[in-house]
């Protein structure tokens, strides 16, 4: 196992920048998901750590080492892509030993190592079968068997979940966590879904247009979102945003289209007239008579919990989330308030969080 540094990573694909200057450590057997929209540079940055794409300026190291000129195979890193790339001439028990024979281990000792990595993914009774004779589940166990085989300093995954349907996803998730708790193997995992990002992570780097807009632990980056970017992108249903000004008449307030008023804790940052977007999360709204009035658009009950969408005064859509069984009906207006210390300011110009020391 191995701790990864990547120090002030650029990449130039031609004349266009990719990555803009990338700095994340990754210490020695922590799980680390990269997240980010599609297209911000996640699976470039990956491949960069296997050695599949050079990096045009900073460094990587694996261990003590720089390895920006080791070649991939000399990396002891194993990726699992989200096509499986299985070799569909190859028994899975070949697929998952093949990587040792290349390295002329005996076959006694690949033997050994296909059977334990079979034994941690239940892989066991479909040791003679092609890939073809797999499910997709089964298939992403394979690729995910090949990479235990190589025992390396570090696993690498990209979107591996992708191409499964929602509920295997969510089993495969648990799994994967479940492997990285037994091998604790330095792990770093592409995804462009939020949920798994936060729920297999013990670290989250969020990117966005190559550059990194936070890192923290899954809650930290749920609690205390670094800028509006971070906010609306971890967490379903998304946060809720009100544009508004900051009120210093009297009491410190915020003030918001459409009768949307609400005193805030102590922020020494903010003046009076301050641009700025107010963030409360669904769950954080509750039913209060002197709260601001939300006219009622769509009302989703779930069972667990019911779910309603509606607007401000102001015309702004705001969604809140009730464990009880409220009877909403579309049309109604309802009076919402948030939860004491619950919301989050940002700055409208530049999205940044603005702290407030009371919450
Ligand atoms: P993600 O994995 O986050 O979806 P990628 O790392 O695949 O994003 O791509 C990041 C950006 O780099 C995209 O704009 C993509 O078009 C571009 N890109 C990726 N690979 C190449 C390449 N080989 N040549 C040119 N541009 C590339
Ligand atoms: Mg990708």
């Amino acid at each position: 196992m191995a701790s990864v540094s990547i120090d002030q990573v650029y990449k130039m694909f031609g004349a266009v920048e990719i990555l803009h200057g990338i700095s994340v450590n990754i210490e020695d057997g922590e799980f680390v998901t990269l997240v980010g929209p599609s297209g911000c540079g996640k699976s470039t940055l990956l491949r960069m750590i296997a050695g599949l794409e050079k990096v045009s300026a900073g460094e990587i190291s694996i261990g003590s080492r720089v390895v920006n000129n080791v070649a991939p195979k000399e990396r002891d890193v194993a990726m699992v892509f989200q096509n499986y790339a299985l070799y569909p001439h190859m028994t899975v028990a070949e697929n998952m030993g093949f990587s040792l024979m290349l390295k002329r281990v005996s076959k006694y000792e690949i033997d050994a190592g296909v059977k334990r990595a079979a034994e941690i993914l239940g892989l066991l009774p479909l040791l003679d079968r092609y890939p073809r004779q797999l499910s997709g589940g089964q298939r992403q166990r394979v690729a995910m068997g090949r990479a235990i085989v190589r025992d390396p300093q570090v696993f690498l995954f990209d979107e591996p979940l992708s191409n499964l349907d929602a509920k295997l996803r969510v089993q495969m998730r648990a799994e994967i966590k479940e492997m990285h708790q037994r091998l604790k193997t330095t792990t770093v995992y592409v995804t462009h879904d939020q949920i798994e990002a936060m729920t297999m992570a013990d670290k989250i780097v969020v990117l966005r247009d190559g550059i990194v807009e936070q890192i923290g632990r899954p809650l930290d980056l749920y609690d205390r979102p670094a800028n509006l970017f971070v906010a609306s992108f971890i967490g379903s249903p998304a946060m809720n945003f009100l544009k508004g000004e900051i009120s210093t008449d009297g009491s410190l307030a915020f003030q918001g289209a459409g009768g949307v008023s609400m005193s805030l804790p102590p922020t020494p940052a903010v003046r009076n007239g301050d641009s700025v977007m107010l963030g409360i999360r669904p769950e954080h709204l509750r039913l209060s008579s002197d709260g601001f009035p939300v006219t009622i658009t769509v009302v989703e009950p779930t069972g667990s919990e019911v779910q309603m969408v509606g607007r401000t005064g102001g015309g702004e859509e705001i969604v809140a989330n009730f464990r009880e069984r409220h009877a909403f009906t579309p049309g109604e207006t309802v009076h919402l308030a948030a939860e004491p210390g619950a919301v989050h300011l940002f700055e409208r110009e530049t999205g940044s969080r603005v702290e407030m020391t009371g919450a």
